[in-house]
């Protein structure tokens, strides 16, 4: 089994909901006692939303890279960044280590792909919604037309995430608010949806949505767990 790097705590109520995914996916796939070999570097959390507050990308950049160093020098075999806003710098980190990073957008594609869908809404922080980083590259390399929500429900599911979801607040009006918005995408054609911020799930479920729900979280620890039993390198996926 490889060793799985998580560069997590952005924010840690959803590094934690990895941390139980990526060890539930190993016992379901080898049984018994097995749970997965794994490094965790957790961030402060404060410190990367000021820089994402301010727009210094670049400092964010930075500190993630050595944070990614720092998993690839202690023996991790591949980064998971917890995340999907920080793939906004995921060259950077690619940049700094010689280890793949897992992007969390190609994770979720890939889950998409066998429904055959043309059309999926998002939802997240604005970053991820209104950046082409994630739904450029949803395009581009995986041909998904992307619908978002508008502006004023942007500012609320963007809000809810940080002021709510980070900091471990679970409301039933935000549900609530949240099944109108999901609801709107549906309505205007999104054949699924994509929980594009690692919290999301810890608010809605697929009872939410009258179309499916992708989230994240879970198919990025999923293929995590794919990637660590799977690979060439990999002598011990039964043992
Ligand atoms: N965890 C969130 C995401 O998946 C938002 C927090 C962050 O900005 O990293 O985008």
């Amino acid at each position: 089994m490889k060793t799985i790097g998580l560069l997590g705590g952005m924010s840690w109520e959803s590094t934690a909901a990895y941390y139980r995914h990526i060890n539930e996916a190993v016992r379901q796939r080898l049984g018994g006692l097995h749970s997965a070999t794994l490094l965790l570097y957790s961030v402060d959390f404060a410190e990367v939303e000021r820089y994402q507050r301010e727009g210094d990308w670049g400092a964010a950049g930075t500190r993630l890279a050595q944070a990614a160093q720092v998993l690839e020098a202690a023996g991790a075999d591949f980064v998971v960044l917890c995340t999907n806003t920080m793939h906004k710098v995921a060259d950077a980190i690619e940049a700094a280590v010689a280890i793949p990073l897992l992007h969390i957008a190609d994770a979720t594609a890939a889950d998409i792909a066998p429904h055959a869908f043309t059309t999926v809404g998002l939802l997240g922080t604005r970053f991820t919604m209104e950046d082409d980083f994630y739904r450029g590259r949803l395009r581009e390399r995986h041909g998904l037309e992307v619908l978002t929500p508008p502006p004023a429900d942007r500012d609320l599911v963007h809000r809810v995430i940080y002021q709510e979801l980070c900091v471990g607040t679970v409301s039933d009006d935000s549900r609530a608010a949240f099944r109108e918005v999901m609801a709107g995408l549906a309505g205007r054609g999104a054949q699924g949806l994509i929980l594009g911020c690692t919290e999301i799930a810890l608010l809605v479920g697929a009872a939410d949505a009258s179309v499916p729900l992708f989230d994240t979280t879970r198919l990025h620890a999923r293929l995590a767990v794919e990637r660590a039993l799977t690979t060439p390198r990999d002598s011990g996926a039964a043992g």
